[in-house]
């Protein structure tokens, strides 16, 4: 079995990294937090110093980290990935980055000879957690092939897209439909509100109906029950949502719900809800908020 290494063990990478151990894979890891390396150790993890030694005891490296910047410096920075990683090995990046940095490491990783796969993901912690997270992924067909069985173990809707970015592209694709559903619920859930209409039933209505959406579902109850731990901290969305606006102007497409609803999680962010569940977006309505 390939010894995998596991980069970032935070809301999902915490659960997924569990998710390998179960089912045999013998695990190195690292995470800047001590906490989620103990974790992961008592689980029956080894961890690492830094991602040059990760890489070093991995025939795979796996990244689940925040941002762009968080993977190039692991991947391509001192003691990063690069400087240890083995030829014929497999670097796999799950975290939501810009397809731009998926390139740029497939590219620097390519004149190793490791190969590299964007392989995203959408199905939030409960996804992570039961192993059937939708994953996405761009890169070579043989990475993908290589990489199957991984996927297997951490996802159920598993989809090759095509070439290295493609996986990227279709997760800030995937990040526009949540973000604006997102917002659509709070507005409608706020209005009900207001006008005195059990929400419960509101959703339960809404559900068997066009309006109907895991968003709807999932969000839509967070947002009744007022539970706004992260889940999907709310700066992660509105970081995914720079990805898809950037990609919108590279490519030239006008994405005129998204930039709305960036500003208002800008709002959010303002009021200090950035590291809270991103469905506290709701309230930023507060002010129509009479009940
Ligand atoms: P998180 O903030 O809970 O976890 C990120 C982890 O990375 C943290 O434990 C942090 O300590 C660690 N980290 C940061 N910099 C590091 C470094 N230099 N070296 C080692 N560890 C480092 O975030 P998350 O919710 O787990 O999300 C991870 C990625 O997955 C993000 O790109 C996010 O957009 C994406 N994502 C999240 C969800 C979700 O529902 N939470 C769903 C799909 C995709």
């Amino acid at each position: 079995m390939d010894r995998i290494g596991f980069i970032g063990l935070g809301i999902m990478g915490g659960p997924m990294a569990k998710n390998l151990l179960k089912v045999g894979y013998s695990l190195t890891v690292l995470d800047i937090n001590p906490q989620s390396v103990d974790e992961l150790v008592k689980a029956g993890a080894t961890s690492a110093e830094d991602p040059c030694d990760v890489a070093r005891e991995s025939d795979i490296v796996i990244t689940m980290l925040p941002d762009s910047p968080d993977v190039e410096k692991v991947v391509l920075g001192e003691e990063g990935v690069i400087q240890g990683i083995k030829e014929g090995a497999l670097f796999i990046d799950m975290s939501t980055i810009a397809p731009a940095m998926s390139i740029k490491i497939y590219e620097a990783l390519q004149d190793k000879n490791v190969q590299s796969l964007d392989a995203p993901v959408s199905g939030g912690y409960m996804g992570a957690e039961n192993g059937t997270l939708s994953i996405m992924i761009g890169g070579d067909r043989t990475a993908f092939d290589r990489a199957f069985p991984v996927f297997q173990t951490l996802g159920k809707n598993i989809v090759y897209m095509g070439e290295t970015g493609a996986g990227q592209v279709t997760k800030t694709c995937n990040q526009i439909i949540v973000g604006v559903t997102l917002q659509a619920v709070s507005e409608a859930l706020t209005l009900a509100k207001a006008a005195e209409v059990d929400l419960n039933k509101v959703r339960q209505a809404l559900l068997g109906g066009f309006a109907q959406s895991k968003v709807l579902d999932h969000q839509g109850e967070r947002i009744i029950e007022g539970n706004f731990e992260p889940g999907f901290k709310l700066k992660l969305h509105r970081k995914d949502l720079n990805i898809s606006l950037e990609t919108g102007k590279e490519q030239q497409v006008p994405l005129p719900c998204t930039a709305i609803v960036a500003q208002l999680m800008d709002a959010g962010m303002a009021q200090g809800f950035g590291e809270s569940d991103h469905t506290t977006i709701t309230k930023i309505f507060k002010s129509t908020d009479r009940a």
